[in-house]
């Protein structure tokens, strides 16, 4: 088949590729190398079963072309990463919301399938984990940049419905929760990458506020076999579906282990997010899916324990530095 990435030198587009070439795939990638890079997919970049666009997803003709050739579109292009949200509160939303509404009118005018990747920010400050997919949607205030994040995503989703609904546009939404492995960057804010990274250099750990809060972590490479299982299912068309480890853990103790794991003799230390955001920034105290939906679909679980993935970001880590 000849897929259609967006975003497809990130780093869970980036996998997304890797997995697709495997196969026997053609995969072109559009992708504006914002946060992606070359180096991600430097492995496949002379493949004769690859090619790449690097270009915006705001670049209507180009995306139509590219829509038109392909049988399948995976939509992955976009502003992602705490810190980065923070520093672009325009591109967040114009990016996301029109980039991903080019997608959506381009798929739906040449009759393509498309899966659109969103995120468990979408849940935001509720609290009734784990959140089902049809747990309610609680933002902060707009005065903190973070929540227009949600909100882009949020209008997203509710265009791909609508497309769904109205257009008849084959189209699976997956929230994906806290997605880790190699090629995640530490630049935009990602914890277990800083974790890594610091722990490998002996540099302060930097847990903030209490370290309470807790995320579930799952494997890129789980996540990517999911979404590829996905698109096969009659039954995912027109769903909204979360995807991610339903394993808790506190942001503590993702420190400890990865102190632990490194032998390092980093000091793990509190420290105010004030350090690395600016005033735009709010955390989450619990962040967990219901993974019901998706498990009774595909089957899934996740393969990799969070042991096996810090070991591997490890690896990653030591390799560059
Ligand atoms: N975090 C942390 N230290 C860091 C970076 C992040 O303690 O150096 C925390 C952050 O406050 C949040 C959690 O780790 O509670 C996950 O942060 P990330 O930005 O990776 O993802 P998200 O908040 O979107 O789940």
């Amino acid at each position: 088949m000849k897929f259609l990435v967006t975003g497809g030198c990130g780093f869970i587009g980036s996998h997304l590729v890797e997995k697709l070439i495997e196969e026997g795939n053609y995969v072109e990638v559009i992708d504006d190398l914002s946060t992606g890079s070359l180096d991600n997919v430097s492995s496949f970049l002379n493949n004769s079963n690859f090619s790449l666009v690097i270009d915006t997803i705001l670049n209507y003709p180009i995306l139509e072309e590219l829509v038109k050739k392909a049988d399948f579109v995976f939509h992955l292009a976009a502003v992602v990463g705490v810190k980065r949200v923070l520093e672009n509160p325009i591109d967040s939303i114009v990016i996301n919301v029109e980039g991903t509404h080019n997608i959506l009118k381009a798929c739906a005018k040449f009759n393509k399938r498309v899966l659109l990747t969103s995120t468990s920010e979408i849940y935001g400050k509720n609290k009734n984990v784990p959140f089902s997919e049809d747990a309610d949607i609680v933002i902060g205030t707009t005065t903190k940049k973070r929540w227009g994040y949600a909100c882009a995503k949020a209008l997203d989703e509710f265009l791909a419905l609508g497309y769904f609904e109205k257009k008849g546009l084959p189209v699976i939404i997956v929230r994906l929760f806290n997605t880790v492995g190699p090629r995640q960057s530490d630049r935009y804010g990602m914890v277990l990458p800083r974790f890594v990274k610091q722990a490998l250099t002996n540099s302060p750990i930097t847990v903030f506020g209490s370290g309470n809060q807790t995320r579930c972590f799952v494997h890129v490479k789980d996540v990517v076999d999911a979404l590829i299982k996905l698109i096969k299912k009659e039954e995912a068309y027109g769903e909204v579906l979360n995807l991610g480890s339903d394993k808790e853990i506190t942001i503590r103790e993702l420190a400890e282990m990865v102190k632990k794991i490194s032998g390092s003799n980093s000091q793990i230390i509190y420290v105010n997010p004030k350090d690395l955001y600016n005033e735009g920034f709010e955390d989450m105290e619990r962040r967990a899916p219901d993974i019901s939906k998706v498990k009774k679909l595909i089957g899934f679980t996740p393969k990799y324990t969070l042991e096996d993935i810090i070991r591997e970001v490890m690896e990653y880590y030591r390799n560059r530095l």
